[in-house]
Parts: structure tokens; sequence; C-alpha cells
């Protein structure tokens, strides 16, 4: 695969990860929300209990309208800023769907990473930042720390600095060494022993290059 399709591919399987995580913090913030307005709702229907003063003394704990109300109870929980995060970014890979003429039957992002070994290198770039975007939005709102997991051990093949991450979070024929930002191929005179050189690409070896399938397990 061009380095364009392994970056692309790197970025969707973090972005399917990050994304269960956050549909995990959405249901607990639903469950939050919920709890939240049931509280709110019952507060306010304890006011509506409150015995009228006067003669007639309608309204008060005796009341059986009032207590069939409650009986009902259940109040509008409206989406949290997490579920709004999880409607946009789907949003956004619905759209991504849209303009790259991808059919899908349901959620978008397997639809794009199946899609991507055909995209034209370029494409596959310009996607590569949308699902880096959508990722980092995640990582920023839940906390969570950069995807991959460090290699201290292996030496990068073009500047020798111990600086290689695995990203190994997918199936195996995903998986993807990559280097710092900083380490961008010089194109065919390159040492990277990248199958295909790219002047000007983030150094990445795919499940194919020696250096990946030595990952025995994933990192
Ligand atoms: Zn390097
Ligand atoms: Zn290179």
């Amino acid at each position: 695969m061009h380095p364009h399709h392994l970056h692309a591919t790197r970025a969707a399987t973090t972005l399917a990860t990050t994304r269960r995580h956050l549909d995990q913090a959405v249901d607990d913030e639903y469950l939050d929300r919920r709890q939240e307005a049931r509280t709110i709702a019952a507060a306010a229907s304890l006011q509506a209990w409150r015995p009228i003063p006067g003669p007639s003394g309608k309204g008060g704990h005796g009341d059986p309208s009032g207590r069939s109300a409650v009986d009902q109870l259940e109040p509008e929980v409206r989406a949290g800023r997490l579920a709004r995060l999880a409607a946009s970014t789907t949003a956004t890979l619905t759209w991504l769907t849209t303009a790259l003429s991808i059919t899908i039957t349901g959620d978008p992002l397997p639809a794009l990473t199946a899609a991507i070994p055909i995209l034209r290198p370029a494409t596959s770039r310009e996607l590569t930042l949308w699902l880096d975007e959508a990722d980092q939005q995640i990582r920023d709102r839940l906390g969570l720390d950069p995807a991959g997991v460090d290699l201290p051990r292996v030496r990068c093949p073009r500047c020798a600095r111990r600086a290689l991450t695995a990203h190994t979070l997918g199936s195996r024929h995903t998986w993807t060494i990559v280097c710092t930002t900083n380490c961008v191929c010089l194109g065919p005179t390159c040492p990277c022993q990248m199958p295909i050189r790219t002047i000007g690409v983030r150094h990445v070896w795919g499940p194919d290059h020696p250096l990946v399938a030595s990952l025995t397990t994933a990192a």
C-alpha cells in the first residue's frame, strides 16, 4: 500500500477505537443526565403536591390526580455535550462517504475504512487529516492519551532515533509503525525501506514490512 493509504488506515482504526470510548462515555452521560432530570422533575412535582391553603385543600398528598402524574414521571433527557460530539463525528464521517461516493448501509466509518485501498493516494492523505482531527477532538474531550504504543528498543531506519510508535488496534493487516511527524521521506533515495518512497510523507511502515511483521503481539 502507498504510505498515504497506510496513514489513512492507521487513522481509521484509531478513530474506531476512540469512538467506542466515546459511545461508552455517552451512555454514562445519558444515565447521569436522566438521573438529574428525574431529580429535578421530582422536586418540581413535590412543589405541585403542596396542599393549597384554604378550605377546599385540593392538590395535597391525598390528591389522586397528583399521584398518577408522578407514577408516569419520565422527564425528557436532552442530549449532552458528549452525545452532541458523537453525533457531529458521525455526521462528518457520513459527509465524507458522500463526498467520496462511498455507499453505506450503517455506520460510515467501516465503509470508509474498507474503501481506503482504492482511494487515490492524495485523497487518502486528505481523509487522514479529517479522521485524525475527529480523533483528536474526542481525545481532547475525554482526556485520552495519544494513540499508539512507543517502541523504545527499535531504531528508525531513516533517522535512527528510538522514537517509533506502533499502531496495532485493528486486525493484523492494518498494523503500522510510524516515526515522528518530523521524520519525513526523502523520496526514492531515502534509506527508510518503505516500499513506496514519497517525498514529504511522514514515515510509516505497513504490515508486510519486517519492522511491523516482527511485532509478535498487539503492542
Ligand atoms: Zn525516523
Ligand atoms: Zn523515506
